[in-house]
């Protein structure tokens, strides 16, 4: 690891000021929270910050109702401790499934939602900071895409990049029209969660639309009330410690059998948390069997493209997604299981 200034802010203000100076995209200071992603990449050599922030001792780490329907998540509130959350397990199930099934106790202990969401790839290439890789050394080139892309994606791929992102939390949060809340040395702004990350197209580099020195200080959401029909399928290498092959967030709202309103995410097969929007307006309005499930996961992955190693995750994701669609439509909830 190269050496490093580290500063101990006391303030979210604090911090921005002290992270924004030092300089341009790759080259300039980081924040730390958790630390279990760029600790990883300073020790591999793939990122080399100057500085690092650490936003530790900030607060940001309450979830809150705010009374009006609206949820309030701190950057700062720990995988652990928004799993076991009320708010979460029992008011959208997803939210918490997707956090259960990630990582491991000891990363969930620390690891926090701020980071979680800007978790780097796992593409080897991009790791091992020798092979050609457009995003760690952009026009250098992508070994993935005739090496070994087992794990890369098959949604939202360019020419120059198909590495998968590779978080949980976020295919599950993309459901609720969430909000980011930021902060800079220029003051803040909100920014819809679907747009806070940006497929590789030309620049595989960049992979959020967030400011050198923009710190994520929370989200704001709206659960509806049905969302507690809700479920996070994920297929993997092994049941523990293992990203996602191919992984499926769905909430339903139901009148009976038919879908009022459905809600899809796919993760473990794009390049960003991946809202299947097509495949959501088909599903309105119809009788849920296993055949319109099918229907919908072929449409969900419309336009996916594999790469060799990876063509298995279409089908292994359509049937992810059959499966959740399958699993949130037989949750019984409380007042039905009582009828
Ligand atoms: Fe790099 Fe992306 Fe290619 Fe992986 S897929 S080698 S991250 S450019």
């Amino acid at each position: 690891m190269r050496p490093f200034s580290y500063h101990r802010p006391s303030s979210p203000e604090d911090a921005v000021a002290q992270v924004a100076p030092m300089g341009p995209a790759g080259q300039g200071g980081a924040f730390l929270a958790g630390g279990t992603t760029i600790v990883d990449l300073m020790k591999l050599h793939v990122v080399a910050p100057p500085s690092l922030t650490d936003i530790g001792a900030l607060g940001l780490d309450a979830i809150e109702d705010r009374g009006d329907g609206t949820l309030h998540v701190g950057a700062r509130v720990t995988m652990a401790a928004a799993a076991e959350h009320p708010a979460f397990r029992d008011r959208a199930p997803v939210l918490s499934d997707a956090l259960w099934k990630a990582a491991s106790p000891q990363l969930r202990n620390v690891a926090t939602l701020g980071g979680n969401v800007l978790q780097r790839t796992r593409c080897p290439y991009f790791r091992d900071n020798v092979s050609p890789c457009n995003k760690r050394d952009p026009g250098s080139g992508c070994a993935a895409m005739d090496g070994i892309n087992r794990l890369l994606a098959v949604l939202g791929t360019s020419d120059q990049c198909i590495a998968s992102y590779a978080g949980d939390w976020a295919n599950a949060l993309i459901l609720f029209d969430a909000t980011v809340e930021t902060l800079t040395a220029d003051g803040g702004r909100d920014i819809a969660f679907a747009d806070l990350h940006v497929p590789p197209q030309d620049h595989p580099e960049r992979e959020t639309i967030l400011g050198d020195d923009e710190l994520i200080t929370g989200y704001r959401l709206q659960i509806p009330e049905w969302a507690r029909r809700s479920v996070y399928v994920k297929a993997r290498d092994r049941e523990s410690y293992a990203f996602a092959l191919a992984s499926a967030a769905v909430a339903l709202d139901m009148d009976g059998d038919t879908v009022r309103e459905a809600r899809l995410g796919l993760g473990g097969v794009a390049t960003v948390p991946w809202r299947a929007r097509e495949a959501e307006g088909f599903l309105a309005g119809k009788t849920l069997t296993e055949d319109v499930a099918t229907q919908a996961a072929q449409i969900a992955f419309q336009g996916a493209q594999g790469f060799g190693h990876n063509d298995f995750k279409i089908p292994l994701g359509q049937n992810t997604v059959v499966k959740a669609l399958l699993d949130a439509a037989a949750v019984q909830l409380t007042e039905e299981a009582g009828q």
